[in-house]
């Protein structure tokens, strides 16, 4: 080999690796601040002296470019929910998405609101949902230890499923919000587009 040649290397040759880049991953969880709903509220005590979640290497980041779990933290309506989409899809996989409470499961106290997406994993892949309302820190951390335990064991696979069906959300998308929102949205906040 002579200097300047490209090294082409296929992914294959790194799969063995992939179990210490499962477990590095677990161990370094970046959150993207972005939280929608009550649940929120929940996060100050979860990064305060209590419960204090930086011994677990997570840490609030302002960016969804370098986040790699997204906190849904409560309901969600359609036009919080453009804002999920466009920032689920900024971030790089593998990408987490943990959902607080019974707003994103299934609509929660707002059920019967004509105004609120009562199930949220049909249009963005949730990967651990908390029960409750709010769910408490405790239940919260729990929640965060699990999806840590579903990334080590090469389960939380969210990322892959809205890869992989990708149509399908689309389509949910766009029954939600029209056809072609994706554009005129994002053009508005993105101002470079
Ligand atoms: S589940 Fe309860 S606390 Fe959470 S967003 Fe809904 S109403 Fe608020």
């Amino acid at each position: 080999m002579q200097n300047g040649d490209v090294i082409h290397y296929e992914l294959k040759e790194f799969q063995v690796f992939e179990p210490l880049f499962r477990w590095a991953r677990k161990k370094s969880l970046w959150i993207v601040a972005f939280c929608t709903g009550c649940g929120g509220i929940e996060m100050p005590p979860l990064a305060n002296a209590r419960y204090d979640f930086e011994r677990f290497g997570i840490m609030i980041n302002p960016s969804p470019r370098m986040g790699d779990l997204f906190l849904i933290t409560g309901y969600v309506t359609p036009k919080t929910l453009k804002r999920i989409i466009i920032t689920y899809e900024m971030m790089q996989d593998p990408k987490y998405i943990l959902a607080h409470g019974s707003c994103p499961i299934n609509g929660g106290v707002y059920w019967d609101s004509y105004n609120v997406v009562k199930q949220l994993d049909k249009y963005i892949p949730i990967d651990v949902a908390i029960a409750g309302c709010m769910p408490r820190a405790e239940a919260v951390m729990d929640g965060i230890t699990t999806i840590m335990k579903k990334i080590e064991n090469g389960e939380a696979d969210g990322w892959k499923r809205y890869r992989e069906n990708y149509e399908w959300y689309r389509k949910n998308q766009d029954e939600l919000f029209g056809e072609g929102w994706r554009e005129k949205d994002a053009r508005r906040w993105l101002a470079w587009i």
